[in-house]
């Protein structure tokens, strides 16, 4: 590679194109934006050996301290959180256990979930052998539902976190009270919960066992890498499952300057002004919302949750009075034009948002510029 080629020049001289992410930290779309300050420590480290257990358990301090737990471990993405979280709860660290995974035989291997909870990263926690006990009909739960599908085999409870799906749930602390009164561990998958800052601490803070979290996504560490924190037992089977032992998580490992990356991203992330960036994204949105406020049959609005995620994002809705392209229409035209450009589908079939997170101002401008070409195209009759 030539070195004084730009990054885009870079991608350039394999083919590929640079695209523009209005999705929010989707991996496809290339996730998040690296911190420089987290690519200069990945750079210095990487050429400097390091014991690995020994960085392991260092770097395991300070995500627990910044997440309010007893202990913290990195992980290979909430991806490989999500097999190391069924490891420690199905073979603990007992490495007779751990070597014969995925295959269960003797051990409680039953994780109990929600239906509305099913998601498509779940296999993960089959991969390490998990089988679920489903609880609720999708739509909603009742705490009796829950306290009837513990059995001798059950390994833990997990619950999950997103966008549009967690309030269908028992709420979580309800969640926490009722499996650790029969000794089971609450698990819980919050990858893309952040920020809100406080999602770091919130989950240890109403109960649940262990956590994770993505490095890769709002925290803008290494792509590749999570954090697992929670209860030191738990903590202590995950890490002895996972890289750099030979046992399942081998195949998920995280070098020593990822592990350093996202220790210098999660500081820089913590200390934060969390109201500022969110004043700053909102009038990101603010302009998006001038550009289009005028179209006929579109209701524009910037929105944003501020339980599981805070990020203004500007929602385009397509209301009955819009007689322009689809909105399918209109996320194809953008994806597949120069430069592709890749909007957040929400919830709502009838909707499509901008999402600033990997937006710089002048991202902004070309998104804008798009979109009014294909939503006031004419539609040929
Ligand atoms: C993104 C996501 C994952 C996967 O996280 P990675 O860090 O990309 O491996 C898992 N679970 C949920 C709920 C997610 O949003």
């Amino acid at each position: 590679m030539d070195l004084s080629l730009s990054g885009e020049e870079m991608y350039g001289s394999l083919g590929v194109r640079r695209i523009i992410n209005a999705s929010g930290t989707t991996t496809m779309w290339g996730g998040s934006k690296l911190r420089p300050e987290a690519a200069e420590v990945m750079q210095k480290t990487s050429g400097v050996m390091a014991d690995l257990g020994e960085l392991n358990r260092a770097a395991g301090k300070v995500l627990a301290e910044i997440c309010g737990a007893e202990a913290g471990v990195v992980v290979s993405g909430s991806g490989g959180g999500l097999v190391m979280q069924a490891a420690a709860v199905i073979a603990g660290k007992d490495p007779a256990n751990m070597v014969r995974l995925p295959d269960t035989t003797g051990m409680k291997d039953e994780i109990i979930i929600h239906r509305s909870h099913r998601f498509g990263y779940d296999q993960l926690y089959r991969a390490a052998g998990a089988k679920f006990v489903e609880i609720g009909d999708g739509r909603r739960c009742y705490p009796w539902q829950l306290e009837a599908a513990f059995t001798e085999n059950t390994a833990a409870v997990a619950y999950l976190y997103a966008q549009f799906v967690s309030k269908r749930a028992i709420p979580l602390p309800q969640v926490c009270e009722i499996a650790h009164e029969r000794g089971v561990p609450v698990i819980v998958d919050a990858a893309s919960t952040l920020p809100p800052r406080d999602n770091l601490r919130r989950y240890i803070r109403e109960g649940a066992d262990m956590v994770i979290l993505s490095g890769g996504k709002g925290i803008r560490g290494p792509q590749g890498t999570g954090i697992l924190v929670g209860r030191a037992d738990l903590i202590e089977a995950a890490a002895a499952n996972a890289a750099p032992n030979a046992f399942l998580g081998r195949s998920m490992k995280v070098a020593k300057e990822e592990i350093m990356g996202l220790v210098t991203a999660l500081r820089i992330f913590d200390q934060e002004d969390e109201e500022a960036e969110t004043a700053r994204y909102r009038e990101m949105m603010q302009v998006v919302m001038d550009a289009l406020i005028e179209v006929p049959g579109l209701r524009v609005s910037v929105q944003y949750d501020r339980i599981d995620y805070l990020v203004p994002t500007a929602l385009i809705e397509f209301t009955s009075e819009w007689n322009g392209p689809s909105r399918d229409e209109v996320l194809q035209a953008m994806a597949t034009g120069n430069p592709a450009i890749h909007l957040h589908q929400l919830g709502d079939p009838d909707e499509l948002g901008v999402d600033p997170i990997n937006l710089d101002e002048d991202e902004v401008e070309v998104v804008i510029r798009r979109l009014r070409e294909e939503l006031l195209r004419p539609v040929g009759r």
